[in-house]
């Protein structure tokens, strides 16, 4: 499998976003390679990890925290963002009032404290998009995030989501 003299960069990776925009989802589909059309609530604490081996050969294990219901109330528990290296910040494209939110999950983040690089994913990209594709773009950047279209459901850039943001992080660890 892998050698065990290489080294294996732990990155810690949360998901926050509204209800429903595909958090669970999109953790699922980058470990399992898998999607599910039913809804199904994340109840209780969640914790999804898996390890890949980025362009340059960096080995990178991706410890995925899906919240645990904690979006409902809109209070993420300080354990799950502590020492956190990525947090992707998810709308659904089909939902506005998730991308209203979004400013909401930012400053729950920034209240944290903590250097963490953060990816505005405009997720469910496989549907007609409600939410303005130039309007979100250009909130991304005068955010500084970065911002990728996902599709939790057909798979599209999911890979590239994490392969992209685990290489930044590994270049500063
Ligand atoms: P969470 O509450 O943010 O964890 O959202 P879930 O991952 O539970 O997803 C909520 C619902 O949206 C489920 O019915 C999913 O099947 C659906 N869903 C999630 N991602 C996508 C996507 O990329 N495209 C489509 N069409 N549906 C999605
Ligand atoms: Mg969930």
């Amino acid at each position: 499998f892998f050698s065990t003299s290489e080294k294996m960069y732990k990155i810690k990776t949360v998901l926050v976003g509204d209800i429903s925009v595909g958090k669970t989802s999109l953790a699922l589909r980058f470990v399992n390679d898998k999607f599910d059309e039913s809804y199904k609530p994340t109840i209780g604490a969640s914790f999804i990890s898996k390890i890949v081996v980025l362009g340059d050969g960096c080995v990178v294990n991706f410890q995925i925290w899906d919240t645990a219901g904690q979006e409902r109330y809109r209070s993420l528990v300080p354990m799950y963002l502590r020492g956190a290296h990525i947090a992707f910040v998810l709308y659904d494209v089909t939902n506005p009032e998730s991308f209203t939110n979004v400013s909401f999950w930012l400053e729950a983040l920034q209240h944290h404290g903590d250097m963490v690089k953060t990816v505005l994913v405009a997720n469910k990209c496989d549907c007609e998009s409600i939410v303005s594709e130039e309007i979100a773009l250009s909130f991304a950047e005068s955010h500084y995030l970065q911002f990728v279209q996902t599709s939790a459901k057909t798979g599209e850039n999911v890979d590239l989501l994490f392969h992209r943001i685990g290489a930044k992080v590994v270049e500063e660890m």
